[in-house]
């Protein structure tokens, strides 16, 4: 699936994703990872600095679709009636809230999402309980 948001340079809703790596008609490209980072930090505005300055993290997660670290969680604004919505830079999925949740069997592999199906869990977490078995 191909999508297109905000493009970190040019800011014009025309970054490519899912179809290699992200790249613009204005000529900006980068690795998935790298487009997610600057994403964050330039159209969502959250700084590495505070994130980790408050203990957090970029909110940028593990995709239950394929499994890269290239998944944008973008939360709703306080007040505003739009939920919160997942943009992965890697397949170019987009998810709207409720269409995942926390996965359950976090563990070791820290917090990250999945599609809420049977089990609450990502098939990365139900392939390792099973070979736990
Ligand atoms: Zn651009
Ligand atoms: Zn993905
Ligand atoms: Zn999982």
């Amino acid at each position: 699936m191909t999508t297109s948001v905000e493009c970190p340079e040019c800011r014009k809703k025309s970054l490519l994703l899912g179809d290699g790596e992200p790249r613009c008609e204005c000529g900006y490209s980068d690795s998935a990872s790298g487009a997610a980072e600057e994403y964050v930090v330039t159209v969502l505005g959250i700084s590495k600095y505070e994130a980790i300055k408050d203990g957090g993290e970029l909110p940028i997660s593990e995709c239950p679709d394929c499994d890269m670290d290239t998944l944008v969680v973008r939360a709703a604004s306080e007040g505003q009636e739009e939920a919160a919505k997942f943009i992965c830079f890697h397949c170019g999925e987009i998810s709207k809230d409720r269409e995942l949740q926390y996965c359950d069997g976090a563990g070791d592999r820290g917090s990250h999402w999945a599609r809420p199906f049977d089990a609450a869990r990502c098939n990365a977490c139900i392939a390792s309980a099973e070979d736990d078995d």
